[in-house]
């Protein structure tokens, strides 16, 4: 009984062939859920071209769907089996002698009274010349030109549909493959061969992929691979994100390169529905768990639940923790003292502290940037402004000359949109009755280089009123000196990196001793951070380093600990004062 014989089907078949001939060149097709049974028209055989004598089925049908439109129109009939919503869609058909042909294929799923699906019917039309075109030209908006595999759009359109139609308790696994130092073969061997080689590795995952897994590239050297099928969990879509790494790891392609190209990739991993069911934002998951592992070097793989998910988390709990540490008090500032050649105290650096109600202590290196991302830095900055100046004050009150201060001042600080830095630091010394010379403000090369004008304008004003103004951890930025040199510098904080193997490490040497001379010639005085051994100091005083840092002379110390340092002022009468007393202002 074929489908052309209508007594046996119901009404929408009826209504769906007699639509069909009413097209010329209108194939249709049937097939039966219960036995997997299919039958085809003559029609859909002449389309097809394929010897009616042949056995009708799916796979058959499948072979003559171009390989690129294959897996999108199995899963538009799949779907629609399993909704029980009709589908359509625009494919091309493979023919013999390479000939391309564009068919409208159209089909519904009729159900029994309980919603069990009974069959699916469709309809295969051949596309006129004007259609055909048309259909190309969104063809080439899906295609990559390179590989022919789809694109970035096309694979939102297909993931979409898939995440749609997956079983209960199913994942699919959405995977991103970076190849590893793509764009060195670009620069060495020549844009030829590496898109030779994305040809490559489009065949080549394409041979060690299901066949109704989708692949697709995204962008330069990313492919997506996608598997919906039997991915229960995250541990799986790992699995299949190790073995693409392992297959390519193995492989050396044929290229025309001089030499032998080894592979490797970072990939990217999430699922669906775990990590959500909007097709965007799990690519954009994916790929923010490839940046990570790109992050963590060369073949490495992230998930985008432990890589990214969970940082977040994390991070804004934090943050929002941080937004209470003010009020809560729990922020705290240490100095660490700095002497000079002969050993005499010539300052000491704030550093803040944070001790949460928890118990812990979180670094600044955790929560200063996180500050920084949130905005948080404007308010903790003043903070430290307020409490340095406060405890300066109090020193001096009770007869205790700490020559100098250095406060660190983010770069955030200097943003436009915030209260003038110079206006509020200035502010506060008249508040808390302490001369601008005794302060000094630590800023970095990155935080100078992000707001070159604003900060010229505010560390002008600073250095004008007296305060010192030093660059912190010299050497790890990418600025020169000469292009510092129109700042109103007046010290250079070399960074502990130089420091630590200085005495084993002539390259380091002779970046400090390179440092100091050029400090110096432009009328600079250098400190030394992070000095721990004596051979270390031995060698910064060789190098005629003015300053010194570190755990050898003294560790970050609560400020009654620091006091012990400092010689009364014997000039001024003290204050007998224990606390901080209120502004003056
Ligand atoms: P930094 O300004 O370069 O501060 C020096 C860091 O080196 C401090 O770390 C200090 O404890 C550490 N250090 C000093 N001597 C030694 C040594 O001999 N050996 C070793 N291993 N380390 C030494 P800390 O306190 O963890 O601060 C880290 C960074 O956090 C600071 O680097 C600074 O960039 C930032 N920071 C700290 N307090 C503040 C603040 O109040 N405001 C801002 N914006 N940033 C701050
Ligand atoms: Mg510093
Ligand atoms: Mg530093």
């Amino acid at each position: 009984m074929g489908p052309t014989d209508r007594t046996d089907v119901a009404d929408p078949l009826a209504e769906l062939l007699a639509e069909a001939e009413r097209f010329r060149q209108c194939g249709s097709w049937r097939i039966h859920h219960d036995s997997g049974a299919m039958v085809w028209s003559p029609e859909t055989y002449r389309l097809l071209e394929i010897d009616p004598q042949q056995a009708a089925s799916f796979e058959l049908l499948l072979e003559r769907i171009h390989p690129d439109d294959r897996e999108l129109t199995a899963a538009s009939v799949r779907q629609s089996w399993l909704s029980g919503r009709p589908f359509q869609l625009e494919h091309r058909l493979q023919l013999a002698d390479e000939r391309i042909s564009m068919v409208l294929h159209r089909g519904e799923t009729i159900c029994d009274a309980s919603g069990r699906a009974l069959y699916t019917l469709g309809t295969l039309q051949k596309l006129s010349q004007q259609q055909s075109r048309q259909l190309e030209l969104e063809q080439a908006i899906n295609t990559d030109a390179i590989t022919g595999l789809p694109n970035r759009l096309a694979s939102i359109r297909y993931l979409t549909q898939r995440i749609r139609e997956l079983p209960y308790n199913r994942q699919a696994a959405i995977i991103c493959l970076d190849l590893d130092n793509f764009q060195s073969i670009n620069d060495s061997f020549g844009v030829e061969v590496g898109n030779q080689l994305l040809l490559w590795c489009a065949h080549y995952f394409r041979l060690h992929l299901h066949a109704n897994d989708w692949l697709a590239r995204l962008d330069s050297d990313t492919f997506l691979v996608v598997r919906s099928d039997n991915i229960g969990n995250l541990s799986e879509a790992i699995q299949l994100g190790h073995h693409l790494q392992d297959v390519l790891h193995q492989a050396v392609p044929l290229l025309d390169a001089p030499l032998p190209i080894q592979l490797s990739a970072c990939v990217g991993v999430s699922i669906a529905p775990d990590h959500g069911s909007d097709a965007s934002n799990l690519l954009q998951w994916a790929n923010t768990a490839l940046i990570e592992a790109k992050r963590q070097g060369k073949g490495s793989l992230r998930t985008y639940s432990t890589a990214i998910s969970q940082a977040i988390r994390e991070n804004l709990d934090l943050e929002q923790r941080l937004a209470r540490a003010i009020d809560r008090q729990e922020l705290q500032l240490h100095y660490q003292p700095q002497w000079d050649r002969q050993q005499r105290l010539i300052g000491a650096e704030a550093l803040l502290r944070w001790h949460t109600h928890r118990g812990e202590d979180i670094p600044p290196a955790r929560f200063i940037p996180l500050a920084e991302q949130s905005g948080l830095i404007h308010s903790l900055g003043r903070w430290v402004l307020e409490r340095a100046l406060a405890q300066l004050s109090q020193w001096q009150r009770r007869g205790l000359q700490l020559p100098r201060l250095a406060i660190n001042i983010s770069g955030h600080q200097l943003d436009p949109d915030q209260e003038p830095l110079d206006q509020l630091l200035l502010g506060l010394c008249e508040q808390w009755e302490v001369a601008p010379g005794h302060l000094e403000v630590e800023l970095t090369e990155t935080a100078l280089i992000g707001n070159p004008t604003a900060a010229a304008r505010t560390l002008e004003a600073l250095a004008e009123a007296g305060v010192c103004v030093a660059i912190d951890d010299f050497g790890t930025g990418f600025s020169s000196l000469a292009s510092l040199q129109r700042l109103p510098l007046q010290r250079l904080k070399i960074d502990r990196c130089f420091v630590t193997e200085l005495a084993s490490n002539a390259a380091d040497r002779s970046i400090v001793k390179a440092t100091i001379l050029m400090a110096h010639e432009l009328g600079l005085s250098c400190l030394a951070e992070g000095v721990e051994t004596q051979e270390q100091m031995a060698q910064l005083l060789t190098l005629g380093c003015d300053f010194f840092q570190g755990y050898l002379l003294g560790r970050p110390m609560p400020s009654t600990a620091l006091e012990q340092l400092i010689k009364p002022d014997l000039s001024q009468p003290a204050q007998m004062e224990t606390d901080i007393p209120a502004r003056s202002a």
